[in-house]
């Protein structure tokens, strides 16, 4: 039960060393590695996650040792394969699946060359396929003469919902104090530390640390202009043909060589192999940038003609196992950044306050250790990684030093 106290004339219903507000796939790692190092943490969401209205669900994600978005992230990755094993020991849940992991792709492309060039200086173990070894070791892929392959073994898949229930629980074990069905209204910082007012209390903490996902914008304003978010869709195709090669195959990116920029991560689809039997359908999407959307609670699966479109540009000539009619679809949001980057580094304005948005579609592969970094700031005053790829970009406004931030 939190108690009352009343701090600088305001009552508040809970104190604590840090708040933390989202408990996603950021904030469920962050509080999971706060509370296991003894600090007390008070976490919120507006939700009870793992839920469907965010950018954490959909059950499965992709995850690969050489991130071709660049050789920065890769020691997160390569951290959180490890812990993923240590929270699956603590739990019992059953999160990373290491099923391999497939680029296909003509040479020349940002994303493939930059894959193959990071798994070659990192020594990650790879295999590089001819287009004829492709199509001989993956034939549920139709690709062309001129279609490679790169094959990465230690890359899979992760659980996205079991992942953010089993971080909670080690939480809430490890003493950390969550408020699911709260949403938080506004915040403030001073040299006194931080306050927190929700839709149902008041919280004070010497840290806040804001991992709102999509909601981010409205809890920092005065980056609205770095975040542009986008509705992403997920969609099961079934399978007509070739179940268990299907259910064996890797995880795969088909990537169509466009480029990169401004917002735009990545042209090209993904998908994962069948995990949900023969009747379950394979999982792909794509990404898409036409129009930026505001999250409001709402599911907004795919139309008709976006589905219709999927099939048509993606899967009918590249997957001819799958159907057009899709067993399942999903929309998701994307939280993205100029350039793909993340977002981990101090308020502008308050020193107390940690801006944790590590999305631009590519975010959840590298979450716990992101959570862990965040959590030694925290407490040894640095990140046992280095995390200054990730901050905001040069000279954002000053801020006032305590001025009110209200949703
Ligand atoms: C379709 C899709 C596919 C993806 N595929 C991959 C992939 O294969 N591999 C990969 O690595 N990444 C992938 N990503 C990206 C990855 O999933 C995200 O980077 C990650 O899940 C983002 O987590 P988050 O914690 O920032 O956001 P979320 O999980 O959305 O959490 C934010 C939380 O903050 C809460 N919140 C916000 N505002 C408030 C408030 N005012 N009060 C209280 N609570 C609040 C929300 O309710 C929410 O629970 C994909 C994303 C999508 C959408």
């Amino acid at each position: 039960m939190a108690e009352s106290i009343s701090v600088r004339r305001v009552t508040v219903s809970g104190r604590a060393d840090v708040v933390v507000v989202g408990l996603g796939a950021m904030g469920s790692a962050v509080c999971a590695q706060l509370a296991g190092r003894g600090v007390s943490v008070i976490g919120i969401d507006q939700y009870d996650p793992p839920h469907p209205y965010g950018s954490t669900h959909g059950e499965t994600r992709m995850t690969r040792l050489a991130v071709g978005e660049g050789a920065e992230y890769v020691p997160l990755v390569r951290r959180s394969h490890e812990l993923w094993r240590e929270i699956e020991a603590q739990t019992g849940a059953e999160l990373l699946t290491q099923s391999g992991g497939l680029i296909i792709s003509r040479p020349g492309s940002w994303f493939f060359e930059g894959t193959r060039e990071l798994a070659l200086r990192l020594e990650i173990e790879h295999e590089e396929l001819s287009p004829a070894g492709l199509r001989e070791r993956f034939p549920m892929f139709a690709a062309d003469g001129e279609t490679e392959g790169y094959y990465e073994p230690a890359a899979g898949f992760v659980r996205p919902e079991a992942a953010v229930r089993a971080q909670l629980e080690v939480a809430r074990r490890d003493g950390a104090r969550l408020r699911p069905g709260e949403r938080v209204l506004e915040w403030s910082a001073s040299g006194h530390g931080v306050a927190v007012a929700t839709d149902r209390a008041r919280y004070a903490a010497q840290q806040l640390i804001l991992c709102a996902g999509a909601w981010l914008p409205g809890l920092f304003p005065e980056g609205r202009d770095l975040f542009a978010v986008y509705r992403q869709l997920q969609f099961w195709f079934p399978i007509r043909r070739g179940y268990e090669q299907l259910r064996d195959m890797p995880v795969f990116v088909w990537d169509f060589g466009g480029e990169r920029g401004d917002f735009v991560h990545f042209d090209g689809f993904y998908g994962f192999p069948a995990v949900d039997g023969p009747t379950g359908g394979i999982k792909v999407a794509t990404e898409t940038y036409e129009t930026t959307t505001r999250p409001d609670g709402r599911r907004r699966p795919p139309s008709p003609a976006e589905t219709a479109a999927m099939y048509r540009r993606c899967i009918e000539a590249r997957l001819p196992w799958l159907g057009p009619d899709p067993v399942r679809t999903l929309s998701c949001l994307y939280t993205a950044t100029r350039g793909s980057r993340f977002v981990i580094d101090r308020h502008p304005g308050h020193e107390t306050v940690l801006i944790v948005s590590a999305c631009s579609g590519h975010g959840f592969k590298h979450s716990p250790a992101i959570g862990e970094a965040v959590a030694q700031w925290v407490t040894e005053g640095r990140p046992g990684l280095d995390l200054t790829p990730f901050c905001l970009p040069p000279a954002p406004p000053a801020r006032e030093p305590t001025a009110q931030h209200e949703v």
